[in-house]
């Protein structure tokens, strides 16, 4: 099943230019927002064992924003990474990673960036389904919550 999800510009285009900060690595972050919505993309430090070919977001950087998100700030939906092969899509190791409710995968590989959400039992690899990403002004994410609570 294809579901939407609505991302502001802002985070793309951050997503974007972490990936082609470093080509060589993996870069990785969080994804702060609101169920299907991504207003925020934060960039975390990738402390695998090899960069090149995995990413693992520092625990510490999680941890702080699972605590905010406690505080009211947005919550983690998901996560992003890079992959310096250009492949712009689920590898078998992502599939081997991911926790069967890790919300939103952001994939990203040059300046191409797919979504997946992390189910139980997934079209990609038994782990992933396509997402389509809408792309938005974070004004438009707010009036959208607006609206959802209204
Ligand atoms: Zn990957």
């Amino acid at each position: 099943m294809v579901t939407i999800a609505v991302i502001a510009r802002e985070a793309l285009d951050r997503i974007v230019a972490e990936t082609a900060a470093d080509p060589e690595r993996e870069a990785c972050g969080l994804l702060l927002g609101t169920d299907d919505a991504i207003l925020e993309a934060r960039p975390c430090a990738n402390v695998a064992d090899d960069p090149a070919t995995r990413f693992e977001i520092n625990p510490v950087a999680l941890l702080a924003a699972h605590r905010a998100a406690r505080a009211g700030d947005a919550r983690v939906i998901g996560c992003y990474h890079s992959h310096p092969n250009g492949y712009a899509a689920p590898s078998p190791r992502d599939a081997a990673d991911a926790a069967p409710d890790s919300g939103l995968w952001l994939i990203a590989a040059g300046s191409v960036v797919t979504a997946w959400r992390a189910v139980p039992d997934g079209a990609v690899h038994g782990r992933f389904d396509p997402v389509t990403l809408r792309c938005v002004t974070g004004e438009a994410i707010t009036g959208v919550r607006h609206k959802d609570i209204s």
